[in-house]
């Protein structure tokens, strides 16, 4: 859903650095439809009554017990959502996908499994499929009927996925390529029956193929044995003169990349919508305990140490949401931009996808790592009940490590973040160098003491926002002109400032949606948004100086470092704010509620 059809205010990929942006255009959990609404309530009804009741046999993988409910999660719509009506889906706007990926998450295992069959596994087709190829196989993906696997890892070749040693090659009579090769980590692979395979022909063009189980040469080896998500099924799969006829190559040969990454862009942003509606069952469960268990006569939820930690989940939680249906809301605008300017279906989604690419890089991260916050703080909650497999933290705990190394590891994705931008900077599609410069000028003259614009409660927090991009501009600006093309081989560096950029997005996310909701419904319905925003910023202007004077430190010295690092205190300065006291009221209504509720 989108609050405005109208474009021209739509933030392109990144320009939130050097750009503002107006609260009235920001699209939160507030603005969903009525029938977004209706289809998360029969998500929620769904995994109530169906998925959660067969949880443990789901965890000891019971044959056919996953398998059914994707069907019966077919039967609901719910495996079509991204397909086009066309081809026996519901062709559903971005927004209303990253909905139903968010309610889904607290099912774990079969929220893999899932989301393995809808994203990575049945969208190559759905955007890169020719029409014979969607006429064949979406109808029956999106039933449900046929499931799908994506196999891109393989046991040499995982970050450095273009590395793969899968061959292809054309047969003699041109009717056939022939697979050899080994994918690994494959999720689904012990039922799926539709696998997205890549592979080099002549061991040069790599290329998308859809192979199904049926072809002969298609074995699986045994089910993985994994420290978490155990009810999804990981195998590896192997490809011994497996012959898949030439109308299943995938795209174009040699345009393999493109299927990959470009799955991978919205693989990301869903993962990282996931973790949010995973870190709020983390958070509820937290919650409850923490009010059922009594120490020292009285519910441990009482105690200040405990508070701290409710609290800091949700205000985390709160500033991940905030970033993600932003994002989120970016992407459907962008697709339908692209989509009234005459683009089709699948170029449009891929458009807005790689648009956005950098959000969607950097949301993986910030996702997966808010969620292991979550969890490991859950755990502590529950104390030594969190340690066993009595409760579900235990494994809630266990199945979130895994998004911190899928769908490109938080390191790759990192580093993604950055070196996008710098291209993004470099083909002059972002006027990064301009807007750097200006910082550097900003320096140079005298500093401004004066009281800037009033914008109500939350100045101190919007000056904040403005000022910290400041100092992304200031340390990648500086470490771009210093080191150049070395700039790539100092990791330490772009890890610091993909960190300033996470900071920055959720700070500003926050702010804009604590803004939105003032105007909307008034200060006082506010007050708990307002103390989590200044939490929140509070704590990000202190990260955001620490990992802009590492980097700082890492490359210059002398005057023009002291410079540098007293630019960066100027810009990560905050007026002190009691944070003891907001996040006793915040876990005080997370008590209240016994889950997050904002
Ligand atoms: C449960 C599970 C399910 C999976 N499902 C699928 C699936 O369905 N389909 C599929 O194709 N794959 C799947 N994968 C594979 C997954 O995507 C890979 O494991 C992941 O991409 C990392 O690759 P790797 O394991 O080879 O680690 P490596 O690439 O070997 O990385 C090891 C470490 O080195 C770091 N590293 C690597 N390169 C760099 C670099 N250039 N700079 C800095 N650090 C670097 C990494 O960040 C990581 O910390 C799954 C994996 C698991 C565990």
């Amino acid at each position: 859903m989108s609050n405005t059809t109208e474009f021209k205010n739509l933030l392109r990929g990144a320009e939130f650095l050097i750009k503002e942006s107006n609260f009235q255009d920001l699209f939160t959990p507030a603005d969903l439809d009525e029938e977004q609404q209706m289809i998360l309530q029969a998500t929620n009804d769904f995994l109530d009554n169906e998925v959660m009741p067969k949880r443990d046999k789901i965890e000891v993988q019971e044959e056919g017990v996953t398998t059914t409910l994707l069907e019966q999660a077919g039967e609901l719509g719910l495996l079509g959502l991204a397909v086009p009506e066309e081809f026996g889906g519901m062709g559903k706007d971005f927004n209303t996908n990253s909905i139903v990926v968010e309610a889904m998450a607290r099912a774990r295992s079969f929220t893999l499994s899932w989301g393995a069959h809808v994203g990575i596994g049945s969208l190559p087709i759905v955007y890169f499929g020719n029409q014979e190829q969607k006429e064949k196989y979406l109808p029956k993906l999106a039933s449900g009927e046929l499931k799908a696997a994506y196999c891109l890892t393989e046991p040499g070749s995982g970050s450095d996925a273009l590395g793969a040693k899968t061959r292809a090659h054309l047969s003699e009579d041109g009717k056939h390529y022939v697979l050899n090769g080994q994918k690994m980590w494959i999720t689904n692979s012990g039922f799926a029956d539709i696998f997205i395979v890549f592979a080099k022909i002549d061991g040069e063009k790599f290329t998308g193929f859809i192979v199904e189980k049926t072809m002969s040469g298609l074995s699986l080896g045994a089910e993985e044995k994994k420290m978490g998500i155990k009810g999804s099924s990981t195998r590896l799969v192997f490809l011994e003169n497996v012959k898949v006829p030439v109308e299943n190559l995938l795209g174009e040969p040699g345009k393999g990349h493109l299927i990959a990454f470009n799955i991978l862009n919205i693989g990301r942003y869903k993962l990282a919508i996931g973790s949010l509606g995973a870190a709020k069952d983390a958070l509820r469960q937290a919650a409850v305990y923490a009010n059922e268990r009594q120490q020292f006569k009285t519910p441990i939820a009482n105690f200040g140490a405990i508070q701290y930690k409710l609290a800091e989940m949700a205000i985390q939680i709160y500033a991940l949401e905030s970033a993600c249906y932003r994002a989120s809301d970016k992407i459907d605008n962008y697709e339908k931009k692209l989509l009234s300017e005459g683009k089709d279906f699948s170029s449009a989604i891929l458009g807005a996808a790689d648009e956005y690419a950098i959000e969607c890089a950097f949301l993986k991260v910030h996702g997966s790592e808010v969620l292991d916050y979550c969890v490991d703080e859950a755990v502590q909650i529950h104390g030594g009940m969190g340690f066993s497999e009595e409760t579900q933290i235990a494994g809630a705990y266990r199945d979130a490590r895994i998004n911190r190394i899928f769908e490109g590891t938080n390191e790759i994705n990192r580093l993604l973040t950055v070196d996008q931008l710098l291209k993004r900077a470099m083909s002059g599609k972002l006027d990064i160098m301009s807007a750097a410069m200006g910082v550097q000028k900003e320096l140079m003259s005298i500093p401004n003491f004066g009281g800037g614009q009033d914008e109500g409660v939350l100045t101190n927090e919007l000056n904040a926002v403005r000022n910290s991009k400041k100092a992304i501009l200031l340390v990648a600006g500086a470490a771009a002109q210093k080191l150049m093309t070395k700039l790539k081989y100092e990791q330490e560096i772009l890890m610091n400032i993909a960190d300033m950029i996470i900071d920055v997005y959720a700070m500003e996310s926050t702010v804009l949606r604590v803004q939105k909701k003032i105007a909307n419904e008034g200060e006082e319905a506010a007050e708990l948004e307002i103390l989590i925003a200044k939490t929140f910023i509070s704590d990000a202007v202190e990260r955001l100086n620490i990992n802009g004077k590492h980097a700082l430190q890492s490359f210059a010295e002398g005057d023009e470092l002291r410079m540098m690092l007293m630019g960066l205190k100027r810009y990560t300065k905050l007026e002190p704010f009691n944070t003891k006291n907001a996040r006793r009221a915040v876990a005080a209504k997370i008590s209240e509620e016994q889950a997050y509720c904002f």
